[in-house]
């Protein structure tokens, strides 16, 4: 439990560290950016080497923006939207892109049953927290594999809520996204929450993707957990407070709604 606390105390003074840090390089950016649209337009008569050098200027101003507006989005651990959701509409959703642009060497399967809990979340950010997880799958599989998305209902007993600062008896959902990649060696598992932790090459990786999934899951009240075996693959399992039963429900079971075709 203390070393829950202490992981806890200490994304969290990364996270203030790194807004502030923000915040202050959005001010300087916000000038630069600027300069650089602005001069091209003042001299265009410019010689072309200094047109490229403007333009590059441009390009990593905006890149440098860019990732601010990350931190920040990411930092302020925004609220997003709450409504009674079905995340099994979520998961095909995802797994239809993820056929569509991930390499072929890697296969998608999915599996989610029909009577899965619902879950009071913001289906945006849902999406995100799968798509981070996904990626990085994909990432670990540079040369093919699997990549299997599975769902399922769990009831968190009074047992394993004291066990775990994170999880409260009760209802809950369990996503998990597995693949078959290089896996994370022991000693990094601990840092890998950590915003800007990243093994992926200058311009592959922010180091964001799980800092994101961990503030999105946090503010929806779950948790994640990890296991890796490096060499043979990664599970990340997301954890979310479910609405226990709801799914049973058809939509001819549930109260008229006001403007709802009379
Ligand atoms: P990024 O993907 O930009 O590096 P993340 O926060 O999403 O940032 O991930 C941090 C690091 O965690 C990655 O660089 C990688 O080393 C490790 N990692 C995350 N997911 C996996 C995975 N499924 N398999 C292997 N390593 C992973």
């Amino acid at each position: 439990l203390e070393a829950q606390l202490f992981r806890a105390q200490r994304l969290e003074s990364i996270g203030t560290l790194a807004s502030g840090i923000a915040h202050d390089l959005n001010n300087i950016l916000t000038p630069i950016l600027a300069g650089a649209q602005l001069l091209p337009l003042k001299f265009p008569d410019a010689d072309e080497r200094t047109r490229h050098l403007l333009e590059i200027l441009e390009i990593n101003a905006r890149r440098g923006a860019d990732l601010v507006r990350q931190v920040l989005s990411f930092a302020r651990g925004v609220e997003g939207k709450r409504i009674t959701l079905q995340l099994r509409h979520i998961i095909v959703e995802v797994a239809k892109i993820l056929k569509e642009t991930f390499p072929k060497s890697i296969e998608i399967s999915t599996d989610v049953p029909q009577d899965l809990w619902m879950v009071s979340g913001d289906s945006t950010q849902l999406h995100q927290v799968l798509m981070n997880l996904c990626v990085n799958a994909r990432d670990a599989m540079p040369n093919g594999g699997t990549l299997s998305i599975s769902a399922e209902n769990l009831l968190i007993d009074e047992n394993y809520a004291r066990m775990n600062l994170e999880a409260k008896e009760g209802p809950y959902i369990v996503i998990t996204v597995s693949d078959t990649g290089v896996g994370i060696p022991k000693e990094m598992l601990d840092r890998i929450f950590e915003p800007f932790f990243t093994t992926k090459d200058v311009g592959q990786g922010t180091g964001l993707g799980l800092s994101t999934v961990l503030g999105i899951i946090k503010s929806h009240k779950g948790f994640v957990n990890v296991y890796s075996e490096p060499g043979s693959g990664t599970s990340f399992k997301v954890y979310l407070p479910a609405v226990e039963g709801m799914e049973t429900l058809s939509p001819e079971d549930l109260p008229p709604q006001t403007g709802h075709g009379e």
